[in-house]
């Protein structure tokens, strides 16, 4: 027997007509990349979202094709892709941070048609543009006035182009599970992998985001995604602040300390999410300007581990609940939050930072488990890593153009983490699989390392890597940046772990570099580190 009820297809541009419909005036203010402040509502970008699907299908643009985008967070990015999703086609949001010949390769392997493009990144486009083999046409997110001399494929600016149709369009209905986004991974080794994100998957995503014990976002909400759109399907945001009708702060290209601080003043911004970088660059401006956050709320940290000292300042200095996040661009991308749930709840200083530096739990929707290398389940008991596995409606099932099967027999996807999940649910990333430090049989945290060494007041950025010792298989070795100005010895450092580690995670040794490598997304490029430490001996080695 089966239910009655309506058969309402979960379509990602049924958010933007909620949100134009219910919240119609709401503001989305931009940085623009030409500069000045852009302010819009909802029920105008649903109008302009309609022109840019009505002009997309114009161009012969269809169910299922590719519409790349390289683009900051503004009103136009984020209208272009409703407008792209509203016919059936697919946006590809392609990260301007990755190297040229990955934007190349991606561009070819996802076969996009139109290429929407921001001013800043016109001359990285030109200088690629003739490997960029599947463009038909580059459609400059300005207006004609700032449109630049270019020699890319038809470059037409994109508000004369959508100003070429009336805008009498209505939405295409299809299948909810038809492809709405792609976003590549940006991996260590290898190809990129295209990742590609359904109607259904993004519409339930946004609902699970939404969630109280998860983002919680509601129409009195000022929502800044300072999470670039190209990045991990900017953390769901771009749906669920038009579901919940919540007004929106669009950062553009600046996301420097005093211009993240100027949208979140301006703005009264009360919810933001981005990875510790960006924050560690606010932090800095509001010591050195002695400014306050008295709008801000709430701050969703994620990409990498929260750093305690950050979540410390946010909240004992500037009074913003921290809320430290774990997901990945195959899920969507959100996996875990760490909201207190009732037994937390009444933790106050150190040992509320000591739940807050884990993960947190996971949504209705998305399912956890962790396993040894043989895949038997291990204990949630906050001690035992394991590998992390995952599944739900908005995890991964399949790369794009790769029949290889990534998941286990009961539809688990590896994710390639490390953790340990305690009794309450609250999962705590100790590495990346590949990352974790074997010691003796026994397994070493990186990341927890990691987070200890940046605690200390004269380190800039830290990171540990296993390197090969004689005895023990692998030891950790501790790469250390540190801040302009400072000066420290290897046993000052290593002083500083003593007490807070047992005494067998302490680094053998310690490196002084100037520059830790990075990937694309701004996470530490440990390949490479552990490349160039390849030959290290230890001085401890011959014990
Ligand atoms: P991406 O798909 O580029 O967003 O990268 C996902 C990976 O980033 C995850 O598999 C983790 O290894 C790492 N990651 C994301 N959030 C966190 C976090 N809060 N703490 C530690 N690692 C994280």
């Amino acid at each position: 027997m089966l239910g009655l009820m309506q058969d309402w297809q979960l379509l990602c541009h049924r958010i933007l007509d909620h949100a134009a419909t219910q919240h119609g005036g709401r503001q989305i203010v931009s940085r623009s990349v030409e500069g000045p402040f852009h302010t819009t509502n909802y029920a105008e970008l649903r109008v302009r979202a309609l022109r840019v699907a009505q002009r997309l299908e114009r161009s012969g643009i269809k169910l299922g094709d590719r519409v790349a985008t390289l683009a900051w967070n503004t009103w136009r990015h984020l209208e272009a892709w409703y407008g792209i999703m509203g016919i059936g086609a697919v946006y590809h949001t392609v990260n301007p941070r990755l190297f040229p010949d990955q934007i190349a390769w991606i561009v070819n392997h996802a076969e996009d048609r139109v290429m929407m493009v921001d001013l800043t990144f016109v001359p990285i486009l030109e200088k690629l543009a003739d490997r960029l083999k599947p463009i038909e046409q580059y459609v400059v997110l300005t207006d004609a006035e700032h449109m630049p001399a270019t020699t890319l494929k038809n470059a037409v600016p994109y508000e004369e182009w959508i100003a070429e149709v009336d805008g009498d369009f209505a939405w295409k209905e299809f299948d909810e599970n038809t492809a709405a986004g792609m976003c590549y991974t940006s991996g260590t080794t290898g190809h990129p992998k295209g990742v590609v994100y359904s109607h259904r998957s993004n519409v339930l995503h946004s609902l699970m985001a939404g969630q109280p014990d998860a983002m919680d976002v509601g129409a009195r909400d000022v929502v800044m995604p300072v999470v670039p759109m190209f990045h991990a399907n900017c953390w769901g945001l771009a749906l669920t602040s038009p579901m919940a009708g919540a007004t929106m702060a669009m950062p553009g290209g600046k996301l420097d300390g005093a211009s993240i601080y100027e949208m979140l003043d301006n703005c009264r911004v009360s919810f933001t999410a981005a990875v510790p970088t960006v924050w560690l660059m606010l932090l800095a401006h509001l010591e050195a300007n002695n400014l306050k956050l008295p709008h801000l709320k709430k701050v969703v940290i994620g990409g990498s581990a929260c750093p305690r000292a950050m979540a410390q300042k946010f909240q004992d200095v500037y009074g913003v609940e921290v809320i430290h996040a774990w997901g990945m661009t195959e899920m969507s991308p959100l996996g875990t939050l760490g909201s207190l749930k009732p037994e937390y709840a009444g933790l106050k200083g150190e040992s509320r930072l000591d739940v807050q530096q884990k993960q947190g739990h996971s949504p209705f929707c998305v399912e956890m488990k962790i396993t040894d290398d043989a895949g038997n389940p291990m204990p949630w008991d906050g001690k035992t890593f394991g590998r992390l596995k995952v599944r739900g409606p908005a995890v991964a099932r399949r790369y794009f153009k790769d029949d290889a099967e990534i998941l286990d027999a009961e539809g688990f996807f590896d994710t390639g983490d490390v953790g340990t999940i305690d009794r309450y649910g609250y999962l705590n990333i100790t590495d990346r699989s590949k990352d974790v430090i074997k010691s003796g049989g026994e397994w070493i945290s990186s990341i927890e390392l990691e987070n200890l060494a940046i605690g200390h007041p004269k380190v800039a950025e830290a990171a540990v890597i296993g390197v090969r010792h004689p005895k023990w298989d692998e030891r950790p070795l501790l790469v250390i940046v540190l801040k302009e100005g400072q000066s420290a010895s290897k046993d000052e450092l290593l002083a500083f772990f003593r007490g807070k580690v047992a005494n067998w995670w302490l680094p053998d040794d310690v490196v002084f570099v100037r520059e830790i490598p990075h990937t694309a997304t701004g996470k530490i490029l440990k390949t490479v580190l552990r490349d160039q430490f390849k030959d290290y001996a230890f001085p401890t080695a011959a014990a």
